[in-house]
């Protein structure tokens, strides 16, 4: 990076960090022609579900998750929300097996689900990830082009020395460090018309986030990145061992649950398979 590109980063990282306190302007009248396109990027078989409770109360069980990316097209720009499982999955036709059976696997590359609406990677204004798991950043490196909206901590994650160390999953986003970035401290107005707003809730990693939209006709959705792992997570309010951090993940969820109610929102679980089943089938959106 040289030193322009660098003041130039630095100067809108300042005043990204300094919008966060800014009260947001909510006018409903201009969250009309607002889209939100839930694309597949990516199918996941949990073959047990012991991981995802710490005390084990679903050891033994199995479940199929969803992975998917969304398409959310405002009149002042595109924001791609989480970026899925790496699209070079679709070419494997049986999948990935891991983790012992773990099994993974795509029906669709996010570029051929973009270019039906005849856009590419390079059309998209801004991509923003909920968190930085390899399931949600796996195609970063297509959107190099766009701004890069991020938790200040969660990009310092991203770019440490750590994560460096583990080449294939930096190989990932590796791209995203010379991007244009937005950095966010506790929350993010992407348009600065209240419509899409990306709020902190830490636990699951220091800096994930969740994304709360208002849409005309729709009204409130919040996409819970992996605050809630699926359905059975929220219902039972467990927390996975592979957490983070327990406590911050119990705080983010009351203030979650609280938003949800306040803005009487559709909460939408991403990796719930039936709330993802229950979205408008790509090309169909919400607005
Ligand atoms: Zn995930």
């Amino acid at each position: 990076m040289n030193l322009i590109v660098k003041m130039i980063s630095f100067a809108v990282c300042l005043t990204a960090l300094s919008m966060t306190s800014a009260v947001s302007a909510d006018d409903k009248s201009t969250h009309s022609g607002i889209k939100l396109y839930t694309l597949d990027c990516g199918t996941l078989f949990v073959p047990d579900l012991n991981g995802f409770s710490i005390e084990g109360r679903l050891a033994g069980m199995s479940t199929i998750m969803s992975n998917p990316c969304f398409l959310i097209r405002h009149p002042k720009g595109d924001l791609l929300w989480d970026l899925g499982y790496q699209e070079s999955l679709a070419d494997k036709v049986d999948g990935v097996t891991f983790y012992g059976a773990f099994h993974k696997s795509m029906a669709i590359k996010l570029s051929a689900q973009l270019a039906q609406l005849g856009l590419s990677p390079k059309d998209i204004d801004f991509v923003a990830i909920s968190h930085l798991h390899d399931d949600h950043i796996g195609n970063a490196n297509l959107f190099s082009e766009s701004t890069f909206i991020a938790n200040e901590q969660e990009h310092a994650s991203l770019f440490s020395a750590e994560s460096r160390a583990t080449a294939d999953n930096f190989s990932l986003y590796s791209a995203l460090e010379k991007s244009k970035t937005v950095l966010f401290k506790d929350s993010y107005d992407v348009f600065g018309d209240g419509s899409a707003l990306i709020e902190k809730m830490p636990g699951h990693t220091l800096g994930s986030a969740v994304l709360l939209l208002k849409l005309h006709n729709s009204g409130a959705v919040l996409l819970s990145g992996d605050l809630y792992t699926h359905a059975k997570a929220r219902e039972m309010n467990l927390v996975p061992r592979f957490s983070m951090d327990k406590k911050k993940i119990l705080a983010s969820r009351i203030r979650f649950e609280a938003l949800a109610k306040e803005e009487a929102a559709k909460v939408i679980i991403q990796h719930e398979k039936s709330d993802f089943e229950a979205l408008p089938r790509f090309p169909g959106y919400l607005d």
